[in-house]
């Protein structure tokens, strides 16, 4: 196939592209083309903005994975319409070049988070569960519907409500990892919260399968089937890293040091992946322990 993708230099559009090179060509969309010779090599050709694409007809599919990183900083009124504006924009240009095109791509793949379910305690939650209504909801449910923007009789839409994305080559789980390397590691407030995670290989495989299965459409949890409270997975951290698990940060810390944004720390959701798993795709790393035991053994 031929591929469109914007975020191609981030941590998931580069492991895609690094694993399916050899069977699909990349155009990859980056703000900074030395960064993406750099991450993806120069045999991935590159296009600096949407406004330059002047082929749409010539691509197969679109996968849209572009957006300022949501946890590196404090969400401040102004880093909170950055976070959104990323996304926003970059989404609603791109379904405006499909829907102009008279030969649109046939398949559009395109980004959200757990996010989108906002704070649901320990309720087990798939794709129909109700959304508790947040920034962080407000983000991925305006992200999904500029998506879904484009003419549907015409392209295929599937969204990504993808949970934390474990992986040795960046992500959350470097940062989390470091209070581990240094021996200080614990759980982070009551520990009880949940914790919906995929492994990055699971991760570019099930984009893979959204793909290549055309009876997949609307949204998809993109997490693993074993979702895991903040204490499990701290213990299954400590355990793959072979440190001690002996400390807890209280949440009044957290929220110090975090601000609003340590809320995706502090409260979680019990996702999984009902769709995806009913579509037949199966998981590699279905535990943290073999997850986590596969990163650090590495
Ligand atoms: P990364 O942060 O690694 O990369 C995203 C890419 O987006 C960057 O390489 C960059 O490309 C582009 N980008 C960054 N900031 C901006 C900006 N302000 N405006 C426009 N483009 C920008 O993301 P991931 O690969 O980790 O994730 C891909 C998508 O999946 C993201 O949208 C993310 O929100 C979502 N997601 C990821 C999760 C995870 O755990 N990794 C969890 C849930 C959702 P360039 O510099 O080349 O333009």
């Amino acid at each position: 196939m031929n591929i469109l993708m914007t975020g191609g230099t981030g941590l998931i559009g580069s492991e895609f592209i690094r694993k399916y090179a050899s069977e699909h060509s990349f155009t990859v969309v980056s703000r900074n083309a030395n960064k993406a010779r750099q991450v993806l090599g120069d045999s991935i050709q590159t296009l600096e903005s949407i406004a330059s694409i002047t082929n749409i007809e010539a691509f197969d599919a679109v996968i849209n994975l572009a957006g300022e990183p949501i946890a590196d900083k404090r969400w401040t009124d102004t880093q909170k319409k950055k976070i959104c504006d990323s996304r926003w924009n970059t989404t609603a240009e791109l379904v405006a070049k499909i829907n102009a095109s008279d030969k649109p791509p046939k398949t559009l793949i395109s980004g959200s988070a757990i996010g989108f379910y906002g704070n649901q305690g320990d309720r087990l939650v798939t794709e129909e569960t109700h959304p508790h209504d947040e920034f962080t909801h407000d983000l991925c449910a305006k992200w999904e519907t500029i998506a879904n923007g484009v003419n549907m009789n015409r392209i295929r839409v599937a969204t990504l409500r993808t949970g934390v994305v474990l992986s040795d080559k960046g992500g959350a789980l470097d940062k989390m990892a470091l209070p581990f390397k240094l021996g200080v590691g614990g759980t982070l407030g009551s520990g009880a919260q949940y914790l919906a995670w995929i492994h990055l290989q699971d991760m570019v495989r099930a984009i893979a399968f959204l793909l290549e299965h055309d009876a997949c459409k609307g949204p998809f949890n993109l997490t693993a089937p074993e979702p895991v409270t903040n204490k499990a997975f701290s213990k299954s951290l400590a355990s793959a890293l072979g440190r001690p698990c002996l400390f807890n940060v209280p949440s009044f810390v957290m929220k110090m040091a975090m601000g609003e944004s340590s809320t995706m720390i502090l409260e979680g959701q019990c996702v999984i992946p009902k769709k995806l798993t009913t579509a037949g795709f199966k998981f590699d790393y279905p535990t943290v322990d073999e997850a986590l035991s596969e990163i650090y053994s590495a």
